[in-house]
């Protein structure tokens, strides 16, 4: 098997997956349930180390979804308590669900959405961003890395931009695609919240934290008990923290190797592509777009029937999202960046991780060249 669906859920680093987990509850006095809860304790301490910040501005939760939906529904939900007048959501057009979909329910809320466009590239469009800020904004949503096209956005300079219109907007940054991929650290004097998932960056699935700034005040969406600061009751997932704390010691550790060596993968695969006859198109053209997440158009060709040919070779690759894949639907991502309907219906997604090979890309490219060669024969057949 070929695995190019990283973005979806990453090969785990072996050492962050393959250990037994302490036994006590946390939130115990006794001797058992004191070495857990240092296990969580250290975790957080790490992560400030890592990602800046204190260890008392990170929380955990089960997924980046949960993440996304206690912030900006946490927020949202204390604003209303307040009868604040703050009431618009800025968020742009080519977040993830968990973002986009949770912003959209705010309105149903009654809060004002305001939708920022993207270029051709995927990249926000700054002087509508600016034009959109006033006195009545409340939070805004802009991802790190594009989880289907892989765009960087300069993420720093937007919600410095935010911050310098009026220091009191939540910025609110999904970063599961960014964090240990991409060099640039995130500006937390400028970003109030960020989240990122332990299993795209090598840990288990079902842990994910994310930081908050103290001014930031949210309504949990759960009742229970005082965990996470009361944030996010219920016992902590003891199991993912310790994994996401072995992932991120080899991010210390190696972090910077393995990103060399997923530029070589991606550099690979472009030269193979560039060197072939194959038509295709890098969808993020000239923007500055992560080593990890390709989005690629075959001119002409149906994406469906090349996900499946490349299945039954064995190779796992999606067309966009993973989270969307059941659906029918066209991307609003790639609508969002104004691609004609034949590029989109073309564009596959690649995704890899630091467990991929040179190899594995050399044999990827030959499959889509047999792919190519199947379709340009039957081309042939069909015309004579
Ligand atoms: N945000 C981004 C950028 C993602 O790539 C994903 C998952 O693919 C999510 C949010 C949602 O993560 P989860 O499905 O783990 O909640």
């Amino acid at each position: 098997m070929i695995y190019f669906d990283n973005a979806a859920s990453s090969m785990p680093h072996p050492n962050a997956v393959d250990f037994t987990s302490s036994l006590g509850n946390p939130s115990s006095y006794h001797q058992a349930g004191q070495v857990s809860c240092n296990v969580i304790n250290q975790s957080r301490k790490l992560l400030g180390e890592v990602f800046g910040g204190e260890p008392d501005n990170y929380y955990f939760t089960s997924g980046a979804t949960e993440s996304a939906n206690l912030i900006i529904q946490g927020y949202c939900r204390f604003l209303k308590q307040r009868e604040s007048h703050r009431n618009e959501i800025i968020v742009s057009a080519i977040e993830h669900p968990a973002v986009y979909n949770t912003v959209e329910a705010m309105g149903r809320l009654g809060f004002k959405v305001h939708v920022l466009g993207v270029d051709s590239c995927g990249i926000i469009d700054f002087q509508a961003l600016d034009s959109l800020l006033n006195n009545n904004t409340a939070l805004v949503c802009i991802m790190g890395v594009n989880n289907e096209t892989g765009v960087i956005q300069p993420i720093n300079d937007i919600f410095n931009l935010v911050k310098g219109k009026d220091n009191n907007i939540v910025t609110v940054c999904d970063a599961v695609q960014y964090l240990t991929k991409v060099e640039e650290s995130l500006d937390l004097s400028s970003i109030d919240c960020f989240f990122a998932s332990g299993h795209k960056i090598g840990a288990s699935k079902g842990i994910v934290f994310f930081y908050l700034d103290e001014h930031v005040t949210l309504m949990p969406l759960f009742i229970g008990g005082e965990q996470e600061g009361g944030l996010r009751p219920g016992t902590e997932n003891l199991y993912g923290i310790e994994s996401l704390t072995r992932a991120l010691n080899e991010y210390i550790q190696f972090g910077h190797k393995h990103n060399l060596h997923v530029r070589q993968l991606k550099k690979r695969l472009l030269s193979q592509l560039n060197s072939s006859d194959i038509n295709f198109r890098l969808n993020t053209q000239y923007a500055p777009s992560s080593d990890y997440v390709l989005s690629i158009a075959f001119i002409d060709r149906d994406a469906g029937q090349l996900v499946n040919f490349l299945a039954r070779k064995g190779v796992c690759i999606s067309r966009g999202s993973a989270c969307s894949s059941i659906s029918n639907k066209s991307s609003r991502v790639l609508s969002a960046m104004q691609l004609e309907r034949s590029v989109i219906n073309s564009t596959i997604r690649v995704s890899f991780s630091y467990y991929n090979s040179l190899d594995e890309v050399d044999k990827f490219c030959e499959y889509i060249e047999a792919f190519h060669q199947v379709l340009l024969e039957q081309d042939v057949s069909v015309s004579m």
